[in-house]
């Protein structure tokens, strides 16, 4: 069994992460995905407990304050946090725990937990980012500004990162990703 190992993985939202990290969950037999709670809305495809924690403020600022977060962001107007018990209990099992988290979040744990692995998830251009957004359809083009936005300040992020994984090729991508969290978990 190896050791427990903990990977932030963060990009621009529509670069793909979610995609790619749901093929990890395939790929690496003793990876788990932390959920995450948000005071966001779901999703139409989102399923509750699943995709995320879907919660009020109320319940996200009581959770904060009692430092139940391994760290907590605001993202284009919705609260984002990493539930701190379940991390600590899956990684202590021997787990490779792969948070899908901002880069505001990235900062906090790599400063809580130097050894985590951060991983950046990088789309092939902002306007391809912009047209796999709106081809998902799922958010009005309001929001969608407010996400590209967001994409300008995170990709600015990138170097911050141990490793930049380009998605322009899924399989490609998924391959590279899969190589570099064996290779830092059989350490
Ligand atoms: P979305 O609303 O598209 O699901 O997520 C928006 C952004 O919030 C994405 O960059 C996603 O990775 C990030 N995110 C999701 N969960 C967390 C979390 O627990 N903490 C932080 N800091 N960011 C999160």
């Amino acid at each position: 069994m190896r050791r427990g190992h903990l990977f932030v993985v963060s990009g621009p939202s529509g670069a793909g992460k979610g995609t790619l990290i749901g093929k990890l969950m395939y790929s690496v037999p003793d990876a788990w995905l932390s959920v995450s709670c948000t005071t966001r809305q779901p999703r139409d495809c989102e399923i509750p407990d699943v995709s995320y924690h879907f919660v009020t403020n109320e319940a996200f600022d009581a959770t904060a304050a009692q430092d139940g977060f391994l760290e907590w962001a605001r993202y284009s107007d919705h609260a984002y946090g990493t539930p701190r018990a379940e991390v600590e209990e899956k990684l202590s099992e021997g787990k490779q725990v792969v948070l899908e988290i901002d880069v505001q979040g990235a900062r906090q744990v790599k400063e809580k937990r130097p050894d985590a692995h951060l991983v950046f998830i990088e789309p092939p251009s902002l306007e391809e980012l912009r047209r796999r957004l709106e081809a998902r359809g799922t958010e009005d083009e309001e929001t969608i500004d407010k996400r590209m936005a967001a994409a300008v300040m995170e990709m600015a992020a990138k170097d911050e990162y141990e490793k930049i994984v380009m998605n322009d090729d899924v399989d490609e991508a998924l391959a590279t990703l899969v190589a570099y969290v064996n290779e830092q978990a059989d350490k």
